[in-house]
């Protein structure tokens, strides 16, 4: 969804997207592939323009229902992204052409714009790439899957000899 700069009015402007009036809030959510349709999902944002900056600040609130990194268990996670980033003209941007400087953009929380205009889910896309949960358990202290037999040790030790009689070292031992 392009937005023009020049038509941001002076008070800004705020955006509560549903799935049902804005077809781009769908395709935003796409990035994730953990989010299944009909879970909650909302964003909130705000443009503030000062002279040809703009100040692009919410939230995106979604329930993802990822796979636990150590058990492998689906289970729903209740996120809240953050999200804050300067829009200025690529040209006053410190390093010149910031399109090919991605590097800059992540550290500062800067992104260019070219012709008075930018793409606001291509801007929104970036910052949540960025701010996704990467490494996800389902909780602190999940006791993942055996290695030996793969049980689910949430659900209770299974029945393998504790640790080290499976080890490769013992099997040299015994020779
Ligand atoms: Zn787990
Ligand atoms: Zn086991």
């Amino acid at each position: 969804m392009k937005i023009k700069v020049h038509d941001i009015p002076e008070e800004g402007v705020t955006y509560h997207p549903s799935f049902k009036h804005d077809p781009w809030f769908g395709e935003l959510v796409k990035i994730f592939d953990d989010y299944r349709a009909g879970d909650p999902v909302s964003l909130e944002l705000q443009l503030l323009k000062t002279y040809d900056h703009v100040l692009m600040s919410g939230r995106l609130a979604i329930s993802l229902y990822p796979a636990c990194a150590r058990c492998l268990e689906g289970f729903t996670q209740d996120c809240v992204i953050p999200i804050r980033v300067h829009l200025s003209p690529a040209l006053k941007i410190p390093g010149g052409n910031a399109k090919e400087e991605p590097d800059e953009m992540e550290d500062e929380g800067f992104f260019p714009y070219e012709h008075d205009e930018f793409d606001l889910v291509e801007v929104l896309r970036e910052i949540l790439y960025l701010e996704m949960p990467l490494r996800r358990l389902c909780r602190e202290d999940c006791a993942g899957l055996c290695p030996r037999c793969g049980k689910n040790l949430n659900q209770g030790a299974c029945g393998c000899k504790p640790s080290g009689t499976g080890s490769p070292w013992q099997a040299l031992k015994n020779l």
